[in-house]
């Protein structure tokens, strides 16, 4: 897409008098008020240089709202991956390559899931500051992939609202020692979300526990939900992997189809950034078993709503699922 900068020809006009301008008084006065003039420049230079934000880039947009409100107008904050974006099949544009070669930090989810990314960043990590905020993560809370023996963890943590707050911690540490003159700013602002986290947290688990047990089971179109289910006591299945890379089968369809129609479960769940296809298959197999299962609506799973609406922002996001899901799930 071309994006049009209107304000080039303007600032161009406004440069262009303000020179000839200049020109003008130069020729006016003495030498020695031109000096001046050029002092006087000189410094107006140097502190707008002191006043540049810092350019942070975050690849996804769950990650570029916590450094938002970790940092809010102090810096520049662009979020590569948006609405609807999928994570694990992303591949850098190149206006994505000139954001992060640009960029004084740059923040990623890391576990593997920006599978395409992470060579470019770990080759910026040696020039700047690139921080995977995955690592914050303590290693007890991580979800091993593959059981016990596994060497890779599910990359899907910010379904964990406790997670998210050791991720936010994190930025803020990060920020803090980036930009040391704003560091009681970050300090505050990061200090005031996590309280705001621990309380979605608690709200959160108090709704779910309204609903009975045996019918807290989350079906989705891929394995984006496990940290949810740990953190709020409910069963979880994908019709796909970890990674929307594999594509899922007519015996994946037929698992699910078998184990819906079993427990007679009431509503399944699209993803906003995963195509529903899969999903609609299953359900159409379960009328055919004579199960009517519904469609509980879209959930945000890797990628946030629109930038500017309540969804658009990470609390907002997981209190449109909560809603959607305890909807979906609950009283008949
Ligand atoms: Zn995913």
């Amino acid at each position: 897409m071309k994006k049009v900068h209107s304000h080039f020809p303007i600032s161009g006009i406004i440069y262009l008098i303000s020179a000839l301008f200049l020109l003008q008084i130069a020729c006016k006065t003495s030498p020695s008020e031109t000096e001046k003039n050029d002092t006087k420049k000189e410094a107006q230079t140097a502190e707008k240089k002191a006043d540049k934000k810092l350019l942070v880039v975050a690849t996804t947009s769950m990650i570029g709202d916590a450094i938002k409100n970790v940092a809010g107008e102090e810096v520049e904050i662009v979020s590569l991956m948006g609405a609807g974006v999928d994570p694990h099949l992303y591949k850098a544009t190149p206006r994505d390559v000139r954001m992060l070669q640009n960029a004084d930090m740059i923040f990623y989810n890391g576990l593997y899931l920006e599978a395409k990314l992470e060579e470019v960043l770990e080759k910026l990590a040696k020039k700047k500051t690139v921080v995977a905020v995955g690592e914050a993560i303590p290693e007890e809370r991580k979800i091993k992939l593959g059981g016990e023996e596994g060497k890779e963890y599910d990359p899907h943590i910010w379904f964990d609202v406790e997670n998210w707050v050791y991720v936010v911690e994190k930025i803020t540490s990060a920020m803090k020692e980036e930009d040391d003159k704003k560091a009681a700013t970050y300090e505050k602002n990061g200090a005031a979300y996590v309280e705001q986290l621990k309380q979605l947290h608690e709200t959160t688990k108090q709704s779910f526990q309204a609903i009975p047990k045996e019918r807290r089971i989350l079906i989705t179109a891929h394995d984006a939900f496990e940290y949810f289910g740990r953190a709020y006591d409910i069963e979880v299945k994908g019709l796909q992997g970890i990674s929307t890379a594999a594509e899922f089968g007519l015996k994946d369809v037929q698992e699910m189809v078998d184990l819906i129609s079993d427990k007679k479960i009431k509503a399944v769940f699209v993803e906003s950034s995963v195509s529903s296809k899969g999903m609609e298959a299953v359900i159409e197999g379960c009328k055919k078993r004579g199960h009517n299962v519904v469609n509980g609506g879209s959930l945000y799973s890797d990628a946030m709503g629109e930038v500017g609406t309540k969804e658009g922002t990470y609390i907002g996001m997981v209190e449109h699922n909560v809603k959607r899901i305890i909807e979906a799930l609950g009283d008949d």
